[in-house]
């Protein structure tokens, strides 16, 4: 009804409810949908959006609370609304939750605008210092600056500043609110790009510009530029006055990813990841409402901001699991990306080495296109790669360098280059074990070992972050001096390369040692510097730096991934290897590849040294066909958490018996979790399997609908699951 004053309004609230509540409508007030409101819950005031649809009309108007007030803030775009509704349906979540993700952030109040001081125009007798005269010249011109400007400026102390506000000498003013984020430049020059680079370029550019949903499959190999590709997509989006979103697995680790955009773009684009401060996170979030902040690079949280005129969003890296959140809201940011590229009409470009089976799988659909750029840029080439069968070659007793890397190492650093040696585990020794009784250091709350970390010397479990000091005798049989550390982490390879590396200038990158973006931007300097000769990483090394005097990786254990009964565990190990070979020989020289195997015929291994992905991945398409496995069906988890094992077993059990029947789907286990207990909460699976054409929420949301859950138990459900623990 066009001009009525609408009486209720849904409310959507940032909590698990079912849907939004009504709320009664005050005379003085006309709410619209995506406005955020201001509303009584029980005996507080909250933060909620108007929603567009989930009026109760059961609730008589009188018995509706009032919407308090309209906040001053930008409202919740159209299409992030239907977002967030779209992923609470997908992965049966409450939609309140998964606003809360999108509103965590925002203020009650805009923030006041800052304040700056001038010269009083009557100023009391005051104390007269050298210090305060300098400020008085600074100011002298009549402008108001901000006292920390001020202080820099006059060089003077804050306190100077802070004194002379206080005796009256100057008087504050409200300052015009500056642009927190600065505009990037589309129209700078961007580099030179190779014909491959610029045929893709060009059709990136196209779908921008056509302004439709489009997802295109932008994959190279290591080193062929297509960073510098998608930027062009970037460009063009800014050019046309819209925004851009490019999410990373990592963004942590991406200072040389800043580097190039600041490099492209003249500026710093808007960051968005949880390590940012409550306050940058509020002015980011207002400024991208606000269309302020041109082009967000962030973690996958990044996709529930509200840009109200995106033109193009980029996941890179879009095989990564990183992608893939596993609390609170189960959901995998690439995938939903497409979703909001859909909702937007914009397109998407998902971009990597390796892509995932999945991306594949819709590129030979016919779903999504595919931009290949076959070569490395500037001419150098792949690195060659080869398997060390450590059958043949064993390391020494109680090492893990065979000789033909360790050969290899030497040689490499006798010509003053840089070699790398990859494990992916952390610390000194993933079990410790007592050699007189046998018993072995296990987590009291998880169903693992305890990992050594012998610089800190404790135990840590990597499930729940369980420490303790490392005991002197075995906890079980008493005996002193008994526990023996088994197997290598990199703390243990970083000892071995010392000793048997001792001119070479180390450098360990794992996410204990290299914590934060500061430390990471460290490193890559250091390594650009060549202040560094051998480095030794965790799974952080695979992630696209670029180290142009790196020409020799050595792959300590590459068969680490392929244990246990993961669906994707060779695809994966297939990518991660393959990424971090691809860090090797970037530059004019040649690079090699090590892999240490116990298995060099493994189909993973022969992939790598012939340097056949496509034919690897025909392997895997072959393997997942006729079972059904995603990507050629579909997966959901159901999974179980009790207090104790009988109660797990009881859930999960009446959680088998409600099990509907039907076609094209079928229901397997409940099983113990592989993580049987995590957190001290034991834990069993189910999974549902269905055809590709079968949706499996409708049928989960009844399966699920006749099951009780008893206290202090807990259904939680995993759609399109990437971790089977
Ligand atoms: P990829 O992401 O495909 O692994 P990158 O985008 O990291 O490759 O590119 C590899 C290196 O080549 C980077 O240092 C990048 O700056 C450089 N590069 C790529 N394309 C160009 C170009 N057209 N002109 C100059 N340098 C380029
Ligand atoms: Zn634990």
């Amino acid at each position: 009804m066009a001009g009525s004053h609408r009486k209720r309004a849904p409310v959507l609230l940032p909590y698990p409810f079912p849907g939004p509540f009504d709320y009664r409508v005050p005379p003085e007030l006309d709410p619209r949908p995506g406005d955020l409101v201001l509303v009584p819950l029980n005996r507080r005031e909250e933060i909620g959006v108007v929603w567009d649809h989930g009026a109760d009309e059961s609730v008589g108007d009188n018995r509706l609370r009032p919407i308090a007030a309209v906040l001053d803030a930008p409202p919740m775009p159209a299409n992030l609304r239907k977002f967030i509704d779209w992923i609470a349906s997908y992965t049966l979540t409450p939609p309140g939750e998964v606003m809360a993700m999108a509103l965590r952030v925002v203020d009650r109040q805009p923030p006041p605008p800052p304040i700056g001081y001038k010269l009083a125009e009557a100023p009391p007798e005051a104390r007269r210092t050298e210090a305060r005269a300098k400020v008085q010249a600074l100011l002298a011109d009549g402008v108001a600056r901000h006292p920390h400007d001020i202080a820099e400026q006059a060089e003077v102390g804050p306190g100077v500043v802070r004194g002379m506000a206080d005796a009256g000498l100057l008087v504050p003013v409200a300052l015009p609110v500056a642009a927190a984020f600065a505009l990037p430049d589309p129209a700078r020059p961007g580099p030179v790009l190779s014909p491959d680079q610029a045929e893709a370029a060009a059709a990136l550019r196209q779908a921008v510009r056509a302004h439709d949903f489009a997802v295109t499959l932008l994959d190279g190999v290591t080193g062929s530029g297509k960073t510098e590709v998608y930027l062009e997509a970037v460009a063009e989006a800014l050019a046309a006055g819209r925004q851009a979103l490019v999410l990373l697995p990592e963004i942590a680790l991406s200072t040389q990813w800043l580097e190039r955009f600041r490099a492209r773009f003249g500026i710093d684009p808007a960051v968005w990841h949880s390590d940012l401060s409550s306050r940058t996170r509020k002015s980011t979030w207002r400024a991208v409402a606000l269309g302020e902040a041109r082009v967000v690079v962030g973690a996958r949280s990044a996709l529930f901001l509200p840009f109200p005129e995106l033109g193009v969003i980029v996941i890179d890296e879009e095989h990564e699991t990183a992608f893939k959140q596993e609390d609170g809201v189960v959901y995998h940011a690439r995938d939903m990306a497409v979703v909001r590229a859909r909702l937007e009409e914009v397109p998407i470009v998902l971009v990597s080495a390796t892509p995932s089976l999945e991306t594949m799988a819709n590129v030979e659909a016919g779903r999504y296109t595919r931009l290949h750029l076959p070569d490395r840029h500037g001419g150098a080439s792949l690195p060659t790669v080869e398997a060390v069968d450590l059958r043949e070659h064993p390391p020494e007793r109680g090492k893990f360098l065979a000789p033909p890397l360790i050969a290899a190492v030497e040689a490499t650093l006798a010509r003053g280059e840089q070699a790398m040696l990859f494990l992916n585990r952390r610390g000194y020794a993933p079990l410790t074990l007592c050699r007189a009784c046998g018993h072995r250091m296990q987590c009291p709350d998880c169903t693992a070992w305890l990992v050594e970390h012998r610089i800190r010397r404790q135990l840590q479990c990597h499930h729940c972050g369980h420490t303790v000091p490392l005991p002197e005798a075995c906890p079980s049989c008493g005996a002193a001096h008994s526990l023996t550390p088994i197997g290598p982490g990199v703390e243990r390879i970083t000892e071995e390369a010392a000793a048997r590396f001792p001119e070479a200038r180390l450098l360990v990158m794992a996410s204990d040692t290299m914590p934060g973006p500061a430390a990471a931007a460290e490193a890559a300097r250091a390594i650009a510097a060549r202040e560094i000769d051998l480095i030794i990483g965790t799974q952080i090394v695979a992630k696209g730096w670029h180290f142009p005097h790196l020409t020799l990786v050595g792959v300590v254990d590459a068969d680490l991934g392929l244990a246990g009964g993961d669906l994707r565990a060779a695809e994966r190990t297939f990518q991660l290897l393959h990424q971090v070979a691809g860090r090797a020989g970037r530059a004019e020289a040649p690079g090699r590849v090590l892999l240490q195997t116990f298995a060099p015929e493994h189909p993973v291994m022969e992939a790598l040294v012939a340097g056949d992905m496509d034919a690897f991945m025909d392997r895997e398409a072959a393997a997942r066909r006729p079972g059904h496995w995603p990507p050629y069906g579909r997966l959901a988890a159901v999974i179980v958490s009790a207090d104790d094992g009988p109660a797990a077993d009881a859930l999960a059990r009446d959680i088998g018996l409600a099990a509907p029947r039907g076609e094209g789907f079928s229901i397997l286990g409940p099983a113990p979790a592989p993580l049987a207990i995590l957190r001290g909460r034991h834990r069993r699976r189910l999974l549902l399997k269905a055809r590709r054409d079968v949706a499996v929420q409708p049928i989960l949301r009844e399966w699920l609908s006749r099951v009780k859950v008893p206290h202090g138990a807990r259904v939680d459900v995993d759609v399109d699951p990437v971790s089977f623990l």
